[in-house]
């Protein structure tokens, strides 16, 4: 893809993600590997109402060198990048749902969501909590770097989901799996419910490997 079509795709599915309401005001950010560095939304911006031309690009170091200044969260994208070369775009959003349960106290801090879908299981798998840090903590930043070589997708406690993919598609879904399952996890909390076995979930991964 060209750098113009993968400033297009940004724009589109920020504003997908925007309208449907699953990430508000300026929060959340997203970011694609390019060829020669990365394009990542820029601080500040809404992604409803992102602009293709001033997108920050960063050279293969991550160093600044076109469209407006990157988001102040842009670390936490380059932790991820860091620990898994595989890793084409990532997103990261305070969706409601995924940031409710960010902040529930009896969670398993190791994996924070039961397996309830079989696509759920596909797209994220195991789900760490990264502890709570103020926003622009650098130690938040090494947290997430310790559990990124082992997952591509955490949930930054009282904050919200990092989610790397392949592509972007292929992030912006994982993230969209996890909010519903976030979702269908709080609809059901007074609920007895049947999550997939270890041996359902040992067969999904065989037939469907995790690619990022
Ligand atoms: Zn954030």
């Amino acid at each position: 893809m060209t750098d113009t079509a993968i400033r297009d795709q940004i724009v589109r599915f920020g504003k997908s993600i925007f309208d449907r309401g699953l990430t508000a005001g300026s929060s959340g950010n997203i970011s694609v590997r390019v060829d020669d560095g990365w394009l990542m939304t820029p601080t500040g911006s809404s992604l409803g109402s992102l602009d293709p031309a001033k997108i920050s690009k960063l050279d293969d170091r991550g160093k600044h060198v076109g469209g407006d200044a990157p988001t102040k969260e842009s670390f936490l994208h380059v932790a991820m990048y860091e620990q898994r070369p595989k890793a084409g775009a990532v997103v990261h959003l305070h969706s409601v749902h995924s940031v409710a349960v960010s902040c529930m106290a009896e969670v398993d801090p190791a994996d924070v969501l039961p397996p309830l879908t079989a696509y759920y299981v596909m797209r994220v798998g195991t789900l760490p909590l990264v502890p709570y840090f103020a926003p622009g903590d650098l130690d938040l930043a090494k947290a997430v770097r310790a559990m990124a070589s082992k997952h591509h997708a955490v949930l930054l406690a009282n904050h919200g989901p990092v989610v790397a993919g392949t592509s972007l598609e292929d992030a912006v879904y994982a993230t969209e799996e996890l909010e519903e399952t976030a979702r269908l996890y709080l609809l059901l909390r007074d609920m007895r419910t049947r999550p997939l076995t270890a041996e359902q979930i040992a067969d999904l991964r065989k037939r469907f490997p995790i690619k990022v």
